[in-house]
């Protein structure tokens, strides 16, 4: 497969170029040229398939020749080992849990597909040491820093907001060692993000070192986001009703997944993307105006952002239309207090515990039944409550334990280089 470049189409890239350079020379998102279809049969018998084959079949048409069957099978299913299931929570209703991973984060499957192929193109030898450099207010740095564990020809250095991370999405970054180097940045989010785009841009850096992202714009990260929507619909099949998904969203990486998933043929006929107060997009469907805002922070803090780039992805599938866009997107934003109600109802109607991006996306599910009630809805509920604990405990009034799994980390030793500035970040890639 190729792809191309979103803000010129003449620069094009193989599979393993785009996941190596992660964003075009121009700056601009990779997209690839053509949108497979898969047969109408691989739905009909979907029932029959592992969840190995059902991803393989989706993905082996974006990456063709590049990484052999068996290589892409190995990667396949080391990222999928955990378990994704469908629970309904009220008539209609049914949440999707993509947070049983190894950081209990839905960029699990993201990180660690993405790594299996680095890995694979380093091993083969066309690609020499990379190193991924990644800015994180929270849940990336943990799934990437586990993703990559130990894969060799791969450095992994992490930049963190000191001070702004839950203690738990801390230690996850901390505590891993070897080739995983977490910076703690004396500055917000933004300042990390800044540094992390200086780099890229420094030439004197870029020409000595393979600099590559593990956000959700390597097509690495987003393209098998894919997997959990058709595992999903592969449960939900013999419901026989329209349906719709909710997405928490912030990048819009995952949402963008689903879309693509549909584009493929995956027969889910309508997506909500719930947001925060972070409004952008909510905004932009009823206005016809996409204006960019500074991030405001949030308790689903994983979705603070101000302007999503995957969105241009998305206006890119619906070749920037907005009646045929409006009919397969909704949006809804929702503020704290609406957030905090939902997982106090949900609790004590259900007794079932959200975490602040889960409920916003419930939030969002609901909305849109309200007005559509022939739908059979799904909420991604995108993180362990555990994981923002202070924020369930203060909603519902329960207090919730950090699973055994990652329980160890807690006690592991926080190893972290303290840097405040670009030129300590440029030292240290310059090491
Ligand atoms: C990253 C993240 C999101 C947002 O996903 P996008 O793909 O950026 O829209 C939602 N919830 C949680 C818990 C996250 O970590």
């Amino acid at each position: 497969m190729r792809y191309f470049s979103l803000n010129d189409h003449s620069i094009t890239a193989s599979f393993e170029e785009a996941v190596v350079q992660g964003i075009a020379r121009d700056r601009g998102l990779f997209f690839p040229k053509k949108i497979p279809r898969l047969p109408a049969s691989f739905f009909e018998e979907i029932s029959i398939f592992s969840s190995t084959e059902i991803a393989k079949e989706v993905i082996s048409p974006f990456i063709g020749e590049e990484i052999p069957e068996e290589a892409l099978i190995d990667i396949i299913e080391k990222t999928l080992d955990f378990d994704f299931p469908v629970n309904e929570l009220e008539p209609n209703v049914s949440v999707l849990e993509l947070f049983h991973g190894p950081t209990l984060a839905f960029k699990d499957v993201g990180a660690k597909f993405m790594a299996g192929c680095l890995e694979y193109f380093i091993k083969k030898g066309t690609g020499g040491e990379v190193t991924v450099l990644v800015a994180t207010s929270g849940d990336t740095g943990g799934a990437v820093a586990n993703g990559f564990l130990g894969v060799e020809g791969i450095k992994v250095v992490i930049l963190y907001p000191s001070g702004k991370v839950s203690e738990l999405q801390e230690r996850q970054l901390t505590t891993l060692g070897r080739n995983i180097t977490a910076l703690e940045v004396d500055g917000a989010f933004d300042e990390c993000q800044d540094m992390v785009k200086t780099a890229f841009l420094d030439r004197e850096v870029t020409e000595k070192v393979q600099l590559t992202s593990a956000n959700s714009i390597n097509i690495a990260r987003w393209l098998p986001q894919m997997f959990y929507y058709f595992l999903a619909w592969k449960d939900l099949k013999e419901k026989n009703k329209k349906l719709v998904f909710s997405i928490p969203s912030g990048n819009f990486g995952n949402i963008c997944a689903g879309l693509m998933a549909a584009e493929m043929g995956l027969p889910i006929d309508h997506f909500v993307a719930s947001t925060n107060a972070n409004d952008v997009v909510p905004a932009f469907l009823s206005s016809g105006k996409f204006s960019d805002q500074p991030s405001v922070a949030t308790i689903s803090n994983a979705m603070d952002v101000g302007n999503p780039s995957n969105f241009v992805r998305i206006l890119e599938m619906f070749e920037n239309n907005m009646e045929s866009l409006k009919k397969k997107l909704s949006a809804f934003s929702f503020d704290d207090d609406l957030t905090k109600d939902a997982m106090k109802a949900v609790y004590h109607n259900s007794n079932y515990i959200m975490d602040p991006h889960g409920a916003v996306g419930y939030l969002g599910l609901r909305s849109f039944l309200k007005k559509n009630k022939d739908f059979y809805g799904v909420f991604l509920e995108t993180a362990h409550p555990v994981k923002f604990a202070d924020t369930v405990k203060e909603a519902t009034g329960r207090e919730i334990e950090i699973p055994s799994a990652i329980a160890d980390i807690m006690n592991s030793e926080k190893k972290a280089e303290k840097i405040s500035t670009y030129e300590d970040l440029k030292s240290f890639l310059l090491r």
